[in-house]
This record gives C-alpha cells, sequence and structure tokens, in this order.
C-alpha cells in the first residue's frame, strides 16, 4: 500500500513503517556517536514508544549499554487503516536493538492497569531477576482506575479564561484563542491522569514484588516553560499535574528510603511531540522557540535532550539540580537571552510575517518526521506492508 499523511488539526491519522523506521534509526545514529557510559543496565521504560519515552529507551540501550522492557498503549494495523507510530517505532527499534545484541521487549498494553504491571513483573522476574531504572514518560488522556473509575485529562487553566494568539495550523494565520477555565473535577482528572499516583503505584508494585533492585533510579519527566504559557500550562490543569508529579518524587525519595531507590524529575524542552501538539496557543510558542534556538545553534530534539541527561546529568559526579531538586533540560531553553527574543518576537508576530519570524517549517518537519513521514531518503512511492 502507498502511505500519505493524513492531517488533522494536531494529529496525523496514518503512518509510515518505513519513516518509523528512519526516525529511530537516526535517534540510535545521534546516540551512538555519544558514546558510552556507565549506569544502570536493567532499564524498565513506560511510555516507551514515542516522543521522550522512545528517546530514553534508545539512550538506555545505546549510552548504557543496556537491556530495555518498554510499555506503550499502541496500536497494530487492521489491514486497511496503518498502525500507530508508536507501533512501528516499537517494531523498527526492537529490530535494531536484536542486530546490535542488545536485550528489547516489549509490553503494549494499558500501563496504568494492574494487568500490564503484572506482565511487565512477570518478565522482570523471568529474564532479569531485578530492575535497577525506571523511567516514567507516559502522556495519556485519560486513565481508568483498579475500581473502574475512568479519568479524563484537560488543558484548561485554572484560574479563569486566557485568551492570547494562537496559530492556525491549517493555514499559518495567527488569530486569538481563549483557553477555558477548568472545573474543580477537571482538575482532579488531569492530576489522575498526568500526576504521580501511577508512577508510586509502580514502585509499590514493583517493590512488593520485590524486583526493585537496591539504589535503583527512577525518573519522570516535567515542564515549566515560560511566564507566557503559564495559565496555559504551569497555572492550569496540567500544571497542577506536574505539582503531583513533583511531590511525588518526594513521596516515592522518603517512603522507598531503605531501599535506596532515588526519584528524580527532570524538566524537559518543549518539543513537537504527540502529546505537546494537542496544547492550545503553545505550537505557536514552539515555533518561535525553535527559530531563536535554531539561530543560536543550541536546538534540541528528544534525543539530544535525553543524551545529555544521561551523559551530563543523571550519571555525573554528582547530579546537578535546581532549589527544588529538580534536573533542568530546560536551561538552554530558559536562557534571559532566548526568553528575551522569543518575547520580542511573540509581540510583534502576526498572520503577514508568522513565515518570517517562526520556524514553521521546522515545527512541520518534527511533525511529519514523528509520524514517518518527510524523510528526504525515503521513496514514499513504494508500495508497504501495513
Ligand atoms: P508522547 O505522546 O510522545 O508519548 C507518550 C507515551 O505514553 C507513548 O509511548 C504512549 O504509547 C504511552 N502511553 C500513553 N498512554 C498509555 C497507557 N495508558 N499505557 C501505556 N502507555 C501509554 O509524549 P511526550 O511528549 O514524550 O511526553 C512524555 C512525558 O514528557 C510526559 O510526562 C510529558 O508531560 C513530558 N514532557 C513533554 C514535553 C514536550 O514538550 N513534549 C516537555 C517536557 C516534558
Amino acid at each position: 500500500m502507498i502511505i500519505e499523511p493524513k492531517v488533522r488539526g494536531f494529529i496525523c491519522t496514518t503512518a509510515h513503517p518505513t519513516g518509523c523506521k528512519e526516525n529511530v534509526k537516526r535517534q540510535i545514529t545521534y546516540i551512538k556517536n555519544l558514546g558510552e557510559i556507565n549506569g544502570p543496565k536493567k532499564v524498565l521504560v513506560i511510555g516507551a514508544s514515542t516522543g521522550y519515552g522512545l528517546a530514553s529507551r534508545i539512550a538506555a540501550t545505546y549510552c548504557l549499554n543496556a537491556s530495555t522492557i518498554g510499555v506503550m498503549f499502541e496500536k497494530e494495523s487492521n489491514g486497511k487503516r496503518t498502525a500507530t507510530p508508536g507501533f512501528y517505532n516499537t517494531m523498527a527499534f526492537e529490530e535494531f536493538a536484536d542486530q546490535d545484541g542488545h536485550y528489547a521487549k516489549s509490553i503494549n498494553g494499558d500501563a496504568f492497569s494492574q494487568e500490564v504491571k503484572a506482565q511487565v513483573i512477570d518478565l522482570i522476574k523471568n529474564d532479569w531477576g531485578k530492575v535497577d531504572m525506571i523511567i516514567y514518560s507516559l502522556a495519556s488522556p485519560r486513565r481508568t482506575t483498579a475500581d473502574g473509575t475512568t479519568y479524563q485529562s484537560v488543558l484548561k487553566t485554572t484560574d479563569g479564561e486566557f485568551t492570547n494568539k494562537s496559530w492556525n495550523l491549517k493555514d499559518n494565520t495567527i488569530s486569538e484563542a481563549t483557553i477555558t477555565a477548568a472545573t474543580e473535577e477537571e482538575v482532579q482528572g488531569t492530576v489522575k491522569v498526568m500526576g504521580g499516583e501511577d508512577w508510586i503505584d509502580w514502585m509499590k508494585a514493583l517493590s512488593d514484588a520485590d524486583v526493585l533492585a537496591e539504589n535503583a533510579t527512577t525518573i519522570a519527566f516535567s515542564y515549566i516553560g515560560p511566564k507566557l504559557t503559564y495559565p496555559v500550562y504551569y497555572n492550569g490543569t496540567i500544571g497542577m499535574a506536574k505539582k503531583h508529579l513533583q511531590e511525588s518524587a518526594s513521596f516515592i525519595n522518603e517512603n522507598f528510603k531503605s531501599k535506596g531507590l532515588h526519584a528524580y524529575i527532570s524538566v524537559n524542552k518543549a518539543l513537537v511531540t504527540q502529546a505537546s501538539s494537542a496544547i492550545p496557543i503553545v505550537p505557536l510558542y514552539f515555533a518561535i522557540l525553535y527559530k531563536v534556538m535554531k539561530q543560536k545553534n543550541i536546538h534540541e530534539g528528544c534525543i539530544e535532550q535525553i543524551g545529555r541527561l544521561l551523559h551530563e546529568k543523571l550519571f555525573s559526579d554528582s547530579i546537578p539540580v535546581d532549589e527544588e531538586g529538580r534536573i533542568r533540560l530546560d536551561d538552554y531553553e530558559m536562557r534571559p537571552d532566548i526568553q528575551e527574543e522569543v518575547m520580542d518576537i511573540w509581540n510583534k508576530i502576526n498572520s503577514e510575517n508568522i513565515e518570517e519570524l517562526a520556524d514553521i517549517e521546522g515545527y512541520w518537519e518534527d511533525f511529519y518526521h514523528m509520524f514517518g513521514f518527510h524523510f528526504e531518503n525515503i521513496d514514499y512511492s513504494v508500495d508497504v506492508e501495513l
């Protein structure tokens, strides 16, 4: 079948297997060039098929020379529709890892469920004995808890309506978008889905099953961003969930002290992923940020970020953290000179000058690459198996 991109708003409903493989291959090539470092050898990645989780799995394999178990929630092809990109990414990753002699097994199912936790524990028991690093990189719109309740995550403010410039992805115009305030129930729902409760559940399950190695490390990812996006992100519903994630790191450190488990939060850079392109107002900030960071030669994608996390932060002699104990991979993004320039552009950007002032091309390149499209070395006119 010939597969073409079908873009609907902030999502593409098709994915290209050969292109997804190319995406994985490029990340592997980048990370191999950074070289190997000492670190954990049995790494569980929860949310391992796209974005930061996929980059983490690749980096753990090729920087740490680690075996990995990846958990993800992806759709297989039904013969008519393509599979989701995370499905193709995982197939490709396993193939490369296998060729290079690395253990890589994946569980495709709901990470929030008891069943998947039990499957992972069985696999660890059978194949590894214990796990020494857990990377928690879930981004999900919903979560069903053990009692059968389904909670939804929403992207809203917590303090009244917020109106600001927004980029209309369909026609590259700029108009205003208004984000409404969440109800208390919606705030709580978002915290249930994107907060740290399930991260803690994972640690409890692994610990109770006695598959957590002594002095293991666990890390989850957060975002802060500039004041501009505070109403929709940092002080919005998702920000409340991220505060809960931060508190959960403290809870894990306190409650699993006897096992020597260390929990970290890494505050990462804003990047185009399936999760982040769904946030209103934010894509325009991304496109301006890309422009400014590329001009200064400090732009990074997920793999460059995670490469730096392993090489310069997590496994350095003393882990550099901020006053709240967080690792800051957003250090370049938040540099005052970068933010000043971004704000300057934000104030003057409009439909006429958007192509000149923002990295529209770079945004779309990242977007299409996520789904396996627009790689210049792939022949998209060739028939492929779904
Ligand atoms: P993503 O959408 O690319 O990846 C999400 C992953 O979670 C995928 O592997 C998906 O299969 C998996 N997943 C979703 N629901 C699942 C479920 N129920 N069971 C099992 N797996 C499930 O997202 P991302 O942007 O890489 O986000 C990962 C983390 O990084 C999130 O915590 C996010 O807030 C954080 N983060 C993202 C950015 C950004 O700009 N993208 C910046 C900083 C921090």
